[in-house]
Formats: C-alpha cells, sequence, structure tokens
C-alpha cells in the first residue's frame, strides 16, 4: 500500500480551508476531516460532547486540547482514514501538532498546506458568511438563499454561525495569530510546508494546491 496521505490545511478563519479541503477530498479519495464541523455536529446531535462544549464554540474559544485529540484519534481509527486525511482546522497549536507527530509518527504528516489571506479579506468573508444548518453548504449573505433562509440544495435553513459575529470573529483571529501562526515555523522547519494564496478564485486556489502536492510526488 501506498504510504498514507496525510495533509494539513492551516491558515486563517476564512481563508478558505473549508472548500479547499472539499474538493481535495474528492481529487484524493480522502477524507475531510474537520474539527469544527466534528463539534459542531455534536452540538447539533445534543450528544454529552455536544452539551460540553456548546458555549466555547459560540464565544468563538478554543475547546481542551485533550477532548480535539482524543476525538481526531478516534476518527483516524475508522477505515476511510487508513489512506490518510486533510486535517482542516487540526492541530490548531503547538501542544496539538506534537500530539499529531505522536499518533501519525514523525513523518506521518507528508504536507501543511498554509491558505494565506490577509486579514481584512479574512474578516469580510467571515461576516458575510451564511451557512446551511443541515448540509453545511456555504453562503454569501447576499446570495438567494442566504436571503430566503432557504438552502437551495437541500431546503434547510441558512442562517449565520453564532462565531461568525463581529465579537467572536476578532476573538478567533487573535487566537490564530497567537497560537496557530507558530505552527508555520513548526512545519517550516521539517521542510514540509507550502505557502499557497487564498485570495484567488477557488479553482485557481485548487490548481495551486495540486501543482505543489504533485511537484513532491506525494499522491
Ligand atoms: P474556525 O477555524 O473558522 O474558527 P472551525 O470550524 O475550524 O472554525 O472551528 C470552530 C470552533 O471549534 C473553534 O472556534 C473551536 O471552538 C472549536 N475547535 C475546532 N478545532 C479545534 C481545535 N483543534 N482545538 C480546539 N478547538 C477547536
Amino acid at each position: 500500500m501506498s504510504t498514507p496521505l496525510y495533509l494539513v490545511v492551516l491558515g486563517k478563519q476564512g481563508a478558505g480551508k473549508g472548500t479547499q479541503c472539499d474538493r481535495l477530498a474528492v481529487l484524493y479519495s480522502i477524507p475531510h476531516v474537520s474539527t469544527g464541523d466534528m463539534l459542531r455536529a455534536a452540538v447539533k446531535a445534543e450528544t454529552p460532547l455536544g452539551h460540553e462544549v456548546a458555549s466555547i464554540l459560540n464565544a468563538g474559544a478554543l475547546v481542551s486540547d485533550e477532548l480535539v485529540i482524543r476525538l481526531v484519534e478516534e476518527r483516524f481509527a475508522a477505515p476511510d482514514a487508513a489512506g490518510g486525511a486533510l486535517l482542516d482546522g487540526f492541530p490548531r497549536n503547538l501542544a496539538q501538532a506534537e500530539a499529531l507527530q505522536v499518533l501519525l509518527g514523525e513523518n506521518g504528516v507528508r504536507l501543511c498546506i498554509n491558505l494565506d489571506v490577509p486579514i481584512e479579506l479574512a474578516t469580510a468573508r467571515l461576516s458575510s458568511r451564511r451557512v446551511c444548518e443541515n448540509c453545511g453548504t456555504i453562503y454569501r449573505d447576499t446570495d438567494p438563499s442566504a436571503l430566503s433562509g432557504v438552502c437551495a440544495k437541500c431546503g434547510g435553513h441558512v442562517v449565520q454561525r453564532a462565531d461568525d459575529r463581529p465579537e467572536a470573529i476578532r476573538r478567533r483571529l487573535e487566537t490564530y495569530e497567537r497560537d496557530t501562526a507558530p505552527l508555520l515555523d513548526f512545519y517550516r522547519s521539517r521542510g514540509i510546508l507550502v505557502t499557497v494564496n487564498g485570495d484567488q478564485t477557488p479553482d485557481a486556489v485548487t490548481a495551486d494546491i495540486e501543482s505543489a502536492i504533485g511537484a513532491r510526488d506525494l499522491a
């Protein structure tokens, strides 16, 4: 069997990680593992974990390292992650990055893709983002589905994420700079960081990521 393709996607909130991971998951036949999506699903399903993390998520703060590390470890045990995964929202700080090295082995992460966008663009994208509560489709606030509140794909409710309100956005971006940005050096020093300009069309961003993966013969 070929080496599993574990890819870490880093970038500010609003950089387009979710969109790109969905596309790359199809291209490389590996699952999109988003800790944020997993936590939101737990809140929606009102599981014990969901009850534990709901208020933390709404405030835009981080849940404990132990909890997300356990969540990721459990996710990796599923058969569909045996060939690798796209990690979106994890790791988010050095402790989580170290834990990931332990879970996957020193060379387990094959590439870290840094989706780079200016802070003004990230803020604008988050403020105008709306999402279908049911299927997760992302809309802009000016899209018909956002204006009507009814998802064009599944008929679900289109809402604003509680953490896409101004105070929570500010807090999340600050946390990114303080806790997550240092991971760029962590992966750079291991020779596996590639920075891609996130201020392009989604197709152009995907093409840049594909070239970076192709250039390293990873897939
Ligand atoms: P964003 O990156 O835009 O904040 P995510 O969907 O990745 O959105 O995460 C939503 C929320 O889930 C975070 O604000 C945080 O509360 C929690 N979360 C997700 N991933 C992690 C993580 N690796 N460590 C701690 N908390 C996390």
